[in-house]
C-alpha cells in the first residue's frame, strides 16, 4: 500500500521517531508498507526521562535528567549505549534508538534497539560526582534495564569505568551478580576481548570489504579521521598498525594534518600528554572542517552527528565516506554524496562492531564460558563482511545507496519477527 503522508501528519508527533518519519518515507514507499507496518516503526515502544537528584562535592544537591529509549524490541531484548552530553534530549535519543534496532538487525544479531543517557558534561564534574550521577542513573531505571529486557554500553562520553558503575549499581539493587546487565565492561569484571577497539576493527572489515569493490590501492590511499575518542583514536591506531596512511586527525580542538602520514602512535602520546592531537610536531595544524573538506580518498567521521551537512558536503574530496561516529550525515548531505558518486558506508553498518562484540560479550556472560581474543576477532569478521555483503548486493540490485540498502534489510528483518510474533 502507498504510504498516505496526509493520514499520518495529523497526528500528535510527540512520541514519533522524527528520523523514522524524515528519513525513511521513501523507503517505506518502496517496501510497500501497510500503515499498521508504519504505526509500528515509527513509534518507540518504551521511552522515559527520570530526575534524579546528586549530592555534589560542594555538600549542595542538584537534579539531573536522564531518559531511555527502548525502541523495538521484536528481535530480542533492547540494547544500546548510554551517553553522556549536555545537549541530550528525548528526541535525539529516540532517533539513536531507532538507529540501534536497525543496526542490531544489519548484523543480524538477536538484539532490540535502545538508547539512552544523562544531560551532563563530564568534563564539568569531578570523578565522585560522575559516580553519583551514574549510580543515580542506574537507581531510577533499574527496573527497566536488565539481562534479558535492555542492556546497556558505552556511547559518547561514557566508558569501561562507568560501565563498572552501572553494573555494580544494578547488582546491588537487585542482590544478585548480573554481569551481562551491560557490556562494555573491563575484562576482570566480565567483559569481552577487544570490545574496546571492536566499533573500529569492525570498521575497517567494512572498509577493506569495500576497498575490494573499487579500484583503489589499499597501501595507497590516504585517510583523514574526525574524532580522536576511543572510536577515532582506535581508528587512526589499527589503520596505522595495518600499514595505511591517515593523513589527518582531529578532535574538539582541531585538527591536524601531514600528507606523508601522521605518525599516529607518536600522535598519541601527545594527545595522552597535552590533552589533545592539536600542536603535534610533526604536522600543520587545521581545523574540523578543513579535516572534512580536505584532499583525501576516504573520510571517516568518528566524533559527533550533524558533521556532514549540505553546506560542505559539496567540498568533500573523499571517494568513501565511513560513518564510524552515529548520524554524522545529514539527509541533504547523503542526497548530494549520492549525486556524486561518494560511496557512503553508513553508520549501521560501518560503526556495528561495536555492538557486534558487545553480544559476543553478553553470550559470554551468560554462559560463563570466555573467549580468546582470536575467536572473538574471527567472528567479529564474519559478521562484518556478512553484513556488508548483504547490503551490498541490495545496493546492486536496487541501484540505491547503500544507507537505504541497509534501512530496508534490517526492517525487512524486524518486521518479519514482528509478523511471526503475530504483531502484524
Ligand atoms: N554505543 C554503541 C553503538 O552506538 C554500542 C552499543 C552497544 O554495544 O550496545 O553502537
Amino acid at each position: 500500500m502507498e504510504v498516505k503522508q496526509h493520514e499520518r501528519l495529523h497526528r500528535d508527533d510527540q512520541n514519533l521517531c522524527k528520523l523514522a518519519i524524515s528519513e525513511l518515507e521513501d523507503i517505506y514507499a518502496d517496501l510497500g508498507l501497510s500503515i499498521e507496518e508504519l504505526d509500528l516503526l515509527d513509534m518507540p515502544r518504551r521511552s522515559f526521562t527520570v530526575h534524579f537528584p546528586v549530592k555534589m562535592d560542594s555538600g549542595k544537591m542538584k537534579m539531573f535528567v536522564g531518559h531511555r529509549v527502548q525502541y523495538n524490541d521484536a528481535r530480542g531484548p533492547t540494547k544500546g549505549g548510554i551517553r553522556f552530553h549536555p545537549e541530550l534530549t528525548l528526541g535525539h535519543v529516540m532517533d539513536l534508538a531507532f538507529l540501534m534496532s536497525l543496526k542490531c538487525a544489519v548484523v543480524n544479531i538477536p538484539f532490540g534497539g535502545a538508547k539512552g543517557g544523562v544531560a551532563v558534561d563530564p568534563k564539568e564534574i569531578k570523578r565522585n560526582e560522575l559516580e553519583q550521577v551514574t549510580r543515580g542513573y542506574i537507581h531510577a531505571i533499574a527496573d527497566y534495564i536488565g539481562p534479558f529486557k535492555d542492556i546497556p554500553a558505552p556511547d559518547v562520553y561514557t566508558d569501561e569505568k562507568i560501565m563498572v558503575w552501572i553494573l555494580d549499581e544494578y547488582e546491588r539493587i537487585k542482590g544478585e551478580h548480573a554481569p551481562a546487565v551491560v557490556t562494555g565492561k573491563p575484562i576482570e569484571l566480565g567483559g569481552s576481548r577487544a570490545r574496546s577497539y571492536s566499533t573500529s576493527l569492525g570498521g575497517i572489515y567494512i572498509l577493506e570489504e569495500a576497498l575490494k569493490k573499487t579500484d583503489m590501492d589499499k597501501f595507497e590511499v590516504s585517510i583523514a579521521i574526525q574524532g580522536f575518542g576511543n572510536v577515532g583514536e582506535n581508528a587512526a591506531r589499527i589503520l596505522h598498525e595495518r600499514g595505511y596512511k591517515v593523513i589527518a586527525v582531529s578532535d574538539s580542538k582541531g585538527g591536524i594534518m601531514n600528507r606523508e602520514g601522521l605518525d599516529i602512535p607518536a600522535v598519541m602520546k601527545h594527545k595522552a600528554k597535552t590533552g589533545s592531537v592539536v600542536d603535534f610536531a610533526g604536522a600543520t595544524n587545521i581545523t574540523n572542517e578543513e579535516l572534512l573538506t580536505c584532499e583525501c580518498d576516504i573520510l571517516v567521521p568518528a566524533a559527533l552527528s550533524d558533521q556532514l551537512t549540505k553546506d560542505n558536503a559539496a567540498d568533500v574530496k573523499a571517494k568513501i565516506v565511513l560513518e564510524l561516529a552515529n548520524a554524522p550525515t545529514t539527509k541533504e548531505a547523503d542526497d548530494i554524496f549520492f549525486d556524486r558518486k561518494i560511496m557512503l558506508i553508513p553508520d549501521v553498518l560501518a560503526n556495528a562492531g561495536g555492538v557486534v562484540v558487545s553480544y559476543f560479550e553478553w553470550s559470554q556472560n551468560l554462559t560463563n564460558d570466555y573467549w580468546e581474543e582470536s575467536r572473538v576477532l574471527e567472528r567479529l569478521k564474519k559478521s562484518m563482511i556478512t553484513a556488508f555483503n548483504d547490503v551490498y548486493s541490495i545496493c546492486r540490485e536496487d541501484n540505491c545507496r547503500m544507507r537505504r540498502s541497509a534501512y530496508k534489510l534490517a526492517l525487512k528483518r524486524i518486521l518479519q519477527a514482528e509478523r511471526l510474533r503475530g504483531n502484524l
